[in-house]
């Protein structure tokens, strides 16, 4: 008989959920529980290894269903399976339906002799036997698909325009496009004129991604409605923009070819995706198989409620993914998972999964999958590789729905020791995850140079050979094997003499890094002879190694939520005081400037804010306003900066400061740890400086008087941008508006440097601006004392910065802070700079 375990915050709330599960079948089904924890002063919270336990006790071949509460109980009991045996693991099933009507719903199915598909179902469908008693059933599960609504009568208005952006509608720009014309009441078309393809819906993700548009292509785009003229003005718009690109600096490769012709024995050849020698065991990964089972159903509304509760899911999955490559890979790699949120959102993948359901009584795996395979046939009907690669996001979104719906756990990719990661292939959101201290090197037997499984490889410095004999597969884990990402081979237990050439090969490719680094580590001086400090923004102790290597002459944004993501409950003192430490080790005296918890806007963090619901997060209780309101936890990690900070030279940033009250009260809260610590006998830098991040504009406005109580500024545009401009800066329909070369934010950082200099403090930039190399004379010319980027960018901006001169660039900051918009900032700027000698 198939076992029920109720996870929650509460042990009193799940103890009665029980009692009134149990009293429905009179006790006839094992029912476990797995709620609070063991602290008496603060009993609300979940633990993984009771939930596990909780499961182990009921647990049979005929498997178990676990309902949770909210927020950590789901990271609880996702953590709890992948603690199982394996073959366990296919029979336990995490189920999104209400605690206590699933509950009840479960165990009478339970009881009744029902699987444990059937069970699973009776508890999702629990809620609709309440609402029909309410009489909302028709509101309850209204399907709020996004349909395009068109006025009859309305005139059908048309342009045609030439694509001018280098790559085309690749991810971003097709997102950008669908998310504008989906602001719309107008129905969008749009046609590719030079692929004489058909007028498909311009809200469709698919649609508009599979027209193969590339640079020069002529378009003709249809609005019909009430608002075309508008609609066709503001797609016009991105077209004029070039999508916000600068077509000179596009990061994505346009081909990576292989460099070798024939194999030798032992060789398999390959795809060359991200260079570097990897030489380790193998770890084969085989992602759990999910079966798609095809079935008629019933109650049609229940089925398509279950489909748009896995999107649900989905969605704050992918969001999650966003936030933490955004704070550990880079806002570029992030875009990738932004473009993937619009996929759940893509009215041709919604309206085919519902009709399949609604029409045909398809069961939703089925209908959903169908639907899937449909686009993705789709994709790789495109005569553009670079487009069809883009299948990738599509099969990586539709997994993701799938394996919620199957209720299976997320796909365990954390390795214990160093290896080379063997597999048919790694989605976007796989290849994130990865930990390139663990793996050495990635081996697959299918992908591309240009997916973006490699973009993010590249990025993370992990040497890559894709496309390879399937043969790798039967590899046993342990096997030893060696890759080289730049020639595109790969050995299986290679030969001394093979080993012997790889490893000089390793060496002498690092030298070569270095070589081409070699410029990197001089400091920056301008060609007049002012010298700029660039720094890093990391966000993990390998950051720092690579930051480093790259020639950074510290870190100037150390973003700490990487301390607190992809974990259940916050992490201790000691925890965060061997990072700080290890990473203050990496930088070897050079300055550390740590930022206090972030949390909130595009950092969610469930655990830490459970049930916390809020209708504008990026002008809600983040930053510094959730960790005044939380003086335990900010203290623990003042306790923790404050001793790591002897012997380094470590600095503390508070963000998201807004006024002149929060600065004193976090400086009061400082001063108490210290003198904790003092009593304690605790050693750590008494005249430790505290700097604020200025990003909100209220911080500008009165910079002068902030500037009086602080050490430094550091200004974030990425913020400050989203908030001068009032254009969240997660949201592609305004990502336009975003440009922090705006000369509307280009002003407020003037204001904020003239504030800062004018108190003798200094001021530096760590938003994404100063890893921009078109925006380094603006920088330069508006007197910034430091820029801290990415550290993959600090060689070219060191570069630029040696050829420009300070003179030239405040030249053309006074005629950039009078033009009319980003773009005319932009092109001020490529039309003003003398080119290299
Ligand atoms: C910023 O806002 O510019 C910044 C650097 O901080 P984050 O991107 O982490 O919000
Ligand atoms: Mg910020």
């Amino acid at each position: 008989m198939v076992g029920i375990v109720i996870v929650s915050h509460s042990k009193q709330l799940a103890l009665g959920v029980r009692e009134l599960a149990a009293q429905m079948v009179q006790g006839q089904v094992s029912i476990a529980v797995a709620a609070g924890i063991e602290d008496s002063e603060n009993p609300l919270g979940t633990n993984p290894i009771q939930v596990y336990e909780a499961i182990a006790s009921v647990f049979s071949d005929d498997g178990v269903l676990v309902l949770m509460d909210l927020g950590s109980a789901l990271l609880s009991a996702e953590m709890a399976i992948e603690f199982l045996p394996e073959a366990q693991q296919q029979k336990v099933h995490l189920c999104e339906a209400p605690l206590v009507e699933g509950a009840i719903a479960a165990v009478v199915a339970a009881a009744a002799g029902r699987n444990i598909h059937q069970v699973i179902a009776e508890a999702r469908g629990a809620l609709l036997a309440k609402a029909t008693q309410l009489g909302v059933v028709s509101r309850a599960l209204s399907i709020v698909t996004p349909t395009t609504h068109v006025e009859s009568e309305s005139p059908t208005r048309e342009i045609r325009l030439i694509v001018s952006n280098r790559l085309g509608l690749h991810a971003r720009p097709a997102a950008q496009f669908v998310a504008t014309a989906a602001q719309f009441k107008s129905q969008i078309r749009v046609q590719n004129l030079t692929r004489n393809t058909e007028l498909v819906r311009g809200d469709s993700i698919n649609q508009v991604t599979t027209l193969g548009v590339r640079q020069g292509h002529e378009l003709v785009i249809t609005a019909t409605g009430s608002d075309a003229d508008e609609a066709l003005a503001s797609l016009q718009a991105l077209f004029a923009n070039n999508f916000g690109e600068d077509n000179a600096a596009l990061n994505y490769p346009l081909a990576f070819h292989h460099a070798v012709t024939s194999a030798t024995p032992g060789e398999l050849l390959g795809i060359a995706a991200s260079g570097g020698i990897a030489i380790a065991p193998v770890v084969n990964y085989q992602p759990t198989h999910i079966s798609i089972p095809q079935y008629h159903v019933d109650d049609v509304e229940a089925e398509w409620q279950r489909v748009q509760a896995a999107i649900h899911v989905a969605r704050q999955e992918i969001q999650a993914v966003f936030s933490q490559v955004s704070v550990q890979i880079g806002d570029a790699e992030a875009a990738i998972f932004d473009a993937q949120l619009l996929f759940l959102e893509d009215p041709v993948l919604l309206e085919g999964a519902k009709e399949r359901i609604l029409e045909h009584h398809l069961n939703a795996e089925a209908a959903w999958q169908a639907v899937v395979d449909e686009v993705i046939t789709s994709y790789h009907r495109l005569e553009d590789s670079y487009l069809q690669e883009r299948v990738d996001d599509v099969v990586d979104v539709g997994q993701r729905v799938l394996r919620l719906l199957a209720g299976n756990a997320p796909a365990n990719l954390h390795l214990q020791e160093a290896a080379i990661l063997v597999a048919t292939d790694l989605t976007p959101s796989d290849t994130a995850r990865l930990d390139p201290t663990k793996v050495l090197g990635i081996c697959t037997t299918s992908g591309s140079a240009t997916s973006h499984s490699a973009i993010i490889a590249r990025t993370l410095g992990i040497p890559a050979v894709l496309g390879v004999d399937a043969q790798v597969l039967q590899l046993a884990n342990g096997t030893l094997m060696a890759l080289d990402g730049e020639s595109g081979k790969a050995w299986i237990e290679p030969e001394s003499h093979i080993l012997d050439l790889l490893t000089a090969k390793q060496s002498a490719w690092q030298t070569t890094q270095q070589q081409a680094r070699a410029t990197a580590h001089q400091p920056a001086i301008t060609r007049d002879g002012q010298q700029v400090s660039v720094f890093a923004n990391i966000g993990s102790i390998n950051d720092a190694q690579v930051a480093v290597a790259n020639g950074a002459e510290g870190v100037g944004l150390l973003r700490t939520e990487f301390l607190y993501l992809d974990r259940t409950s916050t992490p201790t003192e000691e925890e965060q005081l061997a990072v700080y430490q290890a990473i203050a080790q990496v930088l070897d005296h050079r300055p550390l400037i740590i930022r206090t918890l972030d949390v909130g806007g595009d950092k969610p963090l469930p655990y830490l804010r459970v049930g916390l619901r809020e209708a504008n997060p990026f002008l809600g209780w983040r930053g510094i306003r959730f960790c005044l309101d939380h003086p335990e936890l900010f203290k623990t990690q003042l306790r923790a900066i404050l001793r790591a900070s002897i012997g380094h030279q470590i600095k503390i940033m508070l963000p998201m400061i807004a006024t002149v009250s929060e600065v004193r009260a976090a400086k009061v809260i400082l001063g108490q740890v210290q003198a904790e610590l003092n009593q304690a006998g605790i050693a750590f830098d008494a005249a430790i400086k505290v700097g604020i991040m200025v990003e909100v504009p209220s911080a500008v406005a009165i910079a002068d008087r902030l500037a009086a109580e602080v050490d430094f500024f550091s200004i974030g545009t990425n913020d400050l941008s989203q908030y001068v401009m009032a254009s969240d800066r997660t949201n592609p329909r305004v990502a336009n508006l975003v440009d922090a070369l705006h000369p509307a934010v280009l002003r407020m950082v003037q204001q904020t440097v003239q504030a800062g200099h004018a108190a003798g403090i200094s001021v530096g930039l760590c938003g994404e601006l100063a890893a921009d190399i078109l925006a380094t004379p603006i920088l330069l010319g508006l007197g910034l004392d430091e820029l801290s980027l990415n550290p993959q960018s600090i060689p070219a901006i060191k570069q630029a910065i040696a050829r420009l001169s300070r003179v030239e660039s405040e030249a053309i900051v006074a005629s950039a802070l009078q033009q009319d918009s980003a773009v005319h900032v932009r092109e001020l700027i490529s039309t003003s700079v003398t080119p290299p000698a």
